[in-house]
């Protein structure tokens, strides 16, 4: 077995804004993505890995994480459980890093036994009540810039807004006198006390605004509960909810949570992640980072289990080099190759 990384400069149309995180102007707007291949027999999984510093990852932290193994003392890779295991216990965060072993491990093992990842994840038998559509994200921007880009996004029939300035209001008028499209908002974490977020969403809900993500900082959970039980709108928790473990007290806060794989660790948690979700009665967005199409199409598997995704992040590049899941007018189409299913366009 060989295992080694690659690396990927991904370049985005527009800088990507959030409440925390904001490109400075005149900056390169490249997101660096890392690649680790798993080649056994002659065949190659290849996953990915988009470090946030939001979770305290850089490509260099997934890099060391993926070449401190000794392969010739991990499980053979036909142990599904073992090896995943032994990614699991080699450290305890680094969840991005963790996830570019679990893609890769979950595309070679379809590939080694000819299947597509969506057959796979068949054999999970999760309820099958999901979508195909996804939204399509705009940024943080001058409101010029964010009209334009609403006219950009003229094919996309859902829009999801990021919020969390002072400058929401403006923002969303911007795009309503553009467009009567069903919105989504992310605050991500950028409405500071419970009251002023109370207050968004009453008017927001006065908008064709469907759902709101992440209104408050995670490490205000805890006032969740009292604006769950006054919201309008339904509730997702993105950076409250990471793996598995932070769903039951999701919850109590939140109607719905956002399950991305590089903060679940992979495909196998999501499917894990999904089904408790589902057990408490919650609503599950499949969404992800600036990704190139390889961790985009692996996570589009995984939408017809979820009622709503958020999968544009490799339609948000110029340069991605897979071919894998597109989108047509909303609509995402999952390819039928084996494996995950992408081509490298170089
Ligand atoms: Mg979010």
């Amino acid at each position: 077995m060989n295992i080694f990384c690659t690396t990927y400069d991904l370049k985005l149309h527009h800088p990507f804004n959030v409440s925390y995180a904001r490109t400075p102007s005149g900056s390169a707007h490249v997101r660096k993505v890392v690649f680790a291949h798993i080649e056994q027999e002659g065949i190659t999984g290849t996953g990915e890995a988009s470090p946030s510093k939001r979770y305290n990852e850089t490509a260099e932290t997934v890099q060391e994480f993926v070449t401190s193994f000794n392969t010739s003392v991990l499980p053979p890779l036909e142990d599904k459980s073992a090896f995943l295991s032994a990614i699991e216990s080699h450290a305890p965060a680094s969840t991005a890093a963790k996830c570019v072993l679990d893609m890769a491990w979950h595309d070679w093992w379809c590939k080694k036994n000819n299947i597509l990842l969506g057959a796979y994840l068949a054999g999970e038998k999760l309820p099958l009540i999901g979508t195909d559509m996804t939204s399509f994200t705009i940024g943080i921007d001058e409101l010029d810039v964010i009209e334009q880009k609403v006219h950009e996004a003229v094919q996309y029939p859902i829009l999801k807004v990021k919020l969390g300035t002072d400058n929401d209001e403006k923002i969303i008028e911007t795009i309503r006198k553009t467009t009567n499209k069903v919105l989504r908002v992310d605050a991500n974490e950028g409405w500071k006390t419970k009251e002023d977020a109370l207050k968004k969403i009453e008017w927001l809900a006065t908008q064709n605004v469907e759902l709101i993500e992440q209104p408050l900082p995670a490490e205000r959970d805890t006032e969740m509960p009292w604006l769950k039980e006054r919201s309008p709108l339904p509730l997702f928790a993105d950076e409250s909810c990471g793996r598995l473990a932070s769903i039951e007290r999701c919850a109590e806060g939140f109607h719905g949570i956002n399950v991305k794989l590089m903060k679940s660790t992979g495909i196998a948690e999501a499917v894990r992640m999904i089904r408790r979700a589902r057990e408490l009665g919650m609503k599950i967005m499949i969404g992800c980072f600036i990704e190139t199409s390889l961790a985009v199409t692996a996570a589009a598997h995984l939408a017809k289990y979820c009622d709503y995704a958020d999968l544009d992040g490799a339609a948000l590049c110029e340069n991605d080099p897979y071919i894998g899941a597109t989108i047509a007018k909303g609509k995402l189409i999952v390819p039928e190759r084996v494996g995950i299913g992408v081509l490298w366009r170089g």
